[in-house]
């Protein structure tokens, strides 16, 4: 609350004290069961609250002029306030809502001079009201405040409001501890600095400041974003925001790392083969499309490798299906290993696994081939003590998408090369067929 209406309320006591020559001055809030709190008292003194339900303070006709205090029953509250007994009352009522009646209480332990108090009383009821009034909607504004910056700190994001008015702004406890500032009211123009070094920080700072500069001219942007900082990635949204017919602007800053985090971990999931690890069928089908979809890819040469374990059923029936599954991941580690880094390889479906690459030279694609499957016929495979030997076979189809759609030239590419494998499991397994060569 406001401290000058409290100290005007004090200082009106201690005037009605003066000018009716009265020994005790109280401002009281009473509400509609006669609870009063006093909320000025002149001699300034600790009053606790009390009810005036039978203290017939109420019950007559108001009178400028004071009463006995033998006509009213006061609480000990009162009565204990002053050295003496009191022998005189005056209440000059200020009604407020939900508090009518209120108003100040004066108290005399002797004589009173009642023609000076007659002028004054009239003046007096209208300054206790105006007081005790501005004293609630202080009390009230306060509690919205409370009850905004409660709203603002129990939002899980950090929340800086600039005011319409361009002075003020806002910034709640998680956005302080973000630009290393404290919570609470700022000057407008002193958050521009912390801002924009929180933005600085940012491993996306260069493409975050093409987004903002081409914006911030229009006082209407609305813009998410999302702020790297360190290894917290921020969802960052601004818009402008309405308040006594004035525009201002709200910035929200949401932590979405792990939600970012768990979609990647999906995305990852949806696009890897559990059993190998290696990308399934489906991520090199996207991935492949989107290579072929690039500009220039029309005139680049591709090639399949279609790789399938020979005689993998008897693999499974001899060692039983766990061996097998074993076998199945080392074959994906060394197919893999035989590739280079940017070739694109995948578990096509049960013991078949297939290899993009883009421009390879033809010396250098059979090489790549006859290493993959000397890799696998010249180890053994380990899985519980026992030593398995196992042999691939390949297919290689090459060919340009020329004008043909990415996903015909893909399915085009994968069939020829599948018709090379199986060339090579007629040839005797074990071994490298190229699609049209002589068998
Ligand atoms: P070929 O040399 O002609 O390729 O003979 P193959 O026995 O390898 O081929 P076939 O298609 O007859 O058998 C493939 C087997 O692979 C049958 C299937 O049960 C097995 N298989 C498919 N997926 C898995 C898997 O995930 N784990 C295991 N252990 N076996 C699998
Ligand atoms: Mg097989
Ligand atoms: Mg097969």
């Amino acid at each position: 609350m406001s401290a000058s209406i409290s100290e005007a309320l004090y200082e009106l006591c201690g005037f009605a004290r003066a000018v009716c020559e009265a020994d005790l001055v109280i401002a009281l809030e009473v509400d509609a069961g006669f609870q009063a709190n006093s909320v000025a008292v002149s001699p300034v003194m600790p009053l606790p609250p009390f009810n005036l339900r039978h203290s017939r303070l109420f019950d007559r006709a108001w009178s400028p002029v004071p009463a006995a205090a033998s006509c009213f029953r006061l609480p000990t509250a009162l009565i204990h306030a002053l050295p003496e007994l009191p022998a005189h009352i005056l209440f000059v009522p200020a009604r407020l809502d939900h508090a009518p009646n209120s108003g100040l209480l004066l108290l005399w332990t002797s004589a009173v001079s009642p023609p000076s108090l007659v002028r004054h009383v009239p003046l007096l009821a209208g300054s206790v009201a105006s007081a005790l009034t501005q004293r609630r909607q202080a009390a009230r504004q306060t509690l919205i405040r409370d009850q905004f910056n409660d709203l603002l700190e129990s939002v899980p994001a950090g929340i800086v409001v600039f005011d319409g008015d361009g002075h003020g702004a806002m910034v709640n406890e998680r956005a302080a501890q973000l630009l290393g500032i404290r919570a609470g009211s700022h000057q407008a123009s002193s958050l521009v600095f912390p801002m924009r070094k929180l933005r600085e920080r940012c491993s996306n700072r260069d493409a975050l400041a093409e987004m903002y500069s081409t914006r911030m001219r229009d006082v209407d942007y609305a813009l998410t974003t999302h702020w790297v900082l360190g290894d917290r990635t921020y969802e960052v949204d601004t818009h402008p925001v309405r308040g006594d017919g004035e525009q201002g602007r709200i910035w929200l800053f949401t932590d979405v790392t792990a939600e970012l985090r768990m979609a990647e971990k999906l995305r990852r999931l949806a696009d890897t083969d559990p059993l190998t690890s290696v990308p399934n069928r489906r991520h090199l089908e996207n991935e492949v499309h989107r290579i072929l979809e690039a500009p220039g890819s029309r005139d680049r040469l591709f090639s399949a490798l279609m790789i399938d374990v020979d005689h993998f059923k008897a693999i499974n029936d001899t060692y039983g299906h766990s061996v097998g599954d074993e076998v199945l991941r080392q074959v994906a580690v060394r197919c893999r290993n035989a590739l280079r880094d940017r070739d694109l390889f995948a578990r096509f479906g049960g013991e078949e696994f297939v290899a993009i690459l883009a421009t390879p030279r033809s010396d250098e694609l059979a090489a790549i081939a006859e290493r993959m499957r000397e890799s696998i016929a010249s180890a053994r495979f380990a899985s519980g003590g026992l030593s398995i030997p196992v042999t691939v076979s390949v297919g290689i189809a090459s060919g340009k998408r020329g004008e043909a759609p990415p996903k015909r030239f893909l399915a085009e590419l994968v069939a020829q090369a599948d018709e090379a494998l199986y060339s090579a499991k007629r040839s005797g397994r074990n071994c490298v067929v190229v699609y049209g060569a002589p068998e």
